[in-house]
């Protein structure tokens, strides 16, 4: 057996696997491999991600990558669909909601400005129309929210799986091993060495690797601003049923809840040293998450904790947004990772965008271009003001 190929990506996770589906399904006739060490993703962040999906953001890019990929996720279950089986993502388009006290509602209209210019239909709420969206509201120390009805959460995993089968079928190769190096020789991208010594040669290779991907990029000497950063989610019960299916609702605290099948999912990103920590603490739960979800919804007083767990942000500690483009100065070296908590509502046009350019050398459908790796040195950092 050959061991080369045309393109390799390095991780299967979401975004690794949207590249190798949209090479594939744009009519790439190269062999494309993607390596992926834990073939059942059991430490990946995108089956420990939360799923929300929103186009409140504050920066032009953020707002475009989110928009476009909604489109994708609408269709997801027909166009991604395999012999005629649908893949479902459990897509809930049930809004998100930013709650907002008094101070907060003047930054949150500026937002909604910007957002309305590309045509998302976010809105502001005043305060009493907040009891439209979820009745049990405490709305004491509320004075409105920004919402937009078109966003929701869904299924990260079933979203990768779909990528997965997709990619597969139309001819890319998934070997479940580990990358150890990327390989290249006078500034070009040669290939990768795996852990057990194999090597893979390649022109073009693709670092999709999440929160491990900084390690990969620094070893070659070529080094990113990006960290991996703990983040914990937890999944509890409660006695008393909401009468409607709750929005990804953010308190002003930056808590954050949202239903998951009948029961409910709520989490926070709280200061947490960068590692590769996946412990997840019921006590967190208990003193800091539960004390403020209790007070915005009375029914979350008898909140039962069933699970949690904790996964990696790969964090852009620079400008908190993902780095995505040629790595300048090392011929056939791409990178997409930095998502740093919004990589599931970004996939669908990663894997777009990094494909035309790949494969034609520009941006077509979406321009990427402000997320490139050159931005850190010309001082050109994308500073992003909704961040959760
Ligand atoms: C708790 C939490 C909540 C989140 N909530 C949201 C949200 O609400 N909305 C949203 O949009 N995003 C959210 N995110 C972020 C989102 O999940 C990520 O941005 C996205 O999943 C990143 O996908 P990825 O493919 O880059 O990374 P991953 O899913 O981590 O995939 C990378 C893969 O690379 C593999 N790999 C690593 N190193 C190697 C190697 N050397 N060789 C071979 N394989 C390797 C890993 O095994 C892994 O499977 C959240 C993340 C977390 C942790």
């Amino acid at each position: 057996m050959k061991m080369e190929a045309d393109i390799i990506i390095v991780g299967g996770g979401v975004i690794g696997s949207s590249i190798a589906y949209h090479l594939q399904k744009d009519g790439y006739d190269g062999k494309v491999i993607v390596f992926e060490r834990d073939k059942v993703y059991e430490y990946a962040s995108t089956p420990r991600s939360a799923g929300g999906i929103r186009q409140l953001f504050t920066t032009d890019i953020n707002i475009q990558l989110s928009r476009f990929s909604l489109q994708a996720y609408k269709a997801f279950p027909q166009t991604m669909a395999v012999d005629g089986e649908p893949a479902e993502i459990d897509f809930k388009q049930r809004g998100y909601l930013f709650l907002a006290t008094e101070e907060m509602l003047p930054r949150l209209e500026i937002h909604m400005k910007i957002q309305n210019k590309y045509g998302v239909p976010s809105q502001l709420l005043q305060k009493n129309e907040l009891l439209d969206i979820i009745p049990e509201l405490n709305i004491n120390d509320l004075a409105g929210g920004l919402y937009c009805a078109e966003d929701g959460y869904l299924d990260p995993y079933s979203v990768m799986q779909g990528y997965i089968r997709c990619a597969k079928k139309l001819g890319a190769e998934y070997i479940y091993d580990d990358v150890d190096t990327i390989l290249s020789e006078q500034d070009a991208i040669t290939g990768v060495r795996l852990r057990n010594g194999r090597e893979y040669r390649a022109p073009i290779v693709v670092n999709c690797a999440g929160a491990w991907a900084p390690l990969l990029s620094e070893q070659m000497g070529l080094p990113l601003p990006v960290v991996p950063l703990p983040r914990q989610v937890f999944q509890f019960d409660i006695v008393q049923p909401l009468r409607k299916y709750l929005p990804l609702t953010i308190d002003p605290t930056g808590v954050y809840f949202r239903h998951e099948g009948e029961k409910l999912i709520a989490g926070f990103s709280e200061d947490r040293e960068p590692g590769y920590d996946f412990t997840w603490k019921r006590s967190y739960f208990m003193e800091e998450l539960w004390p403020i979800l209790a007070a915005r919804i009375p029914n979350f007083e008898q909140a039962k904790i069933e699970r949690g767990w904790a996964g990696l942000y790969d964090f852009n500690t620079q400008d908190h947004n993902a780095i995505i483009g040629r790595y300048p100065g090392m011929k056939g070296y791409y990178v997409a990772f930095g998502f740093s908590g919004h990589g599931m509502q970004q996939a669908p046009a990663v894997g777009v965008g990094l494909s035309e350019l790949i494969r034609t050398g520009k941006y077509k459908s979406i321009d990427l271009t402000p997320l490139r790796v050159e931005r850190f040195a010309e001082n050109d950092l994308i500073m992003e003001d909704a961040v959760v």
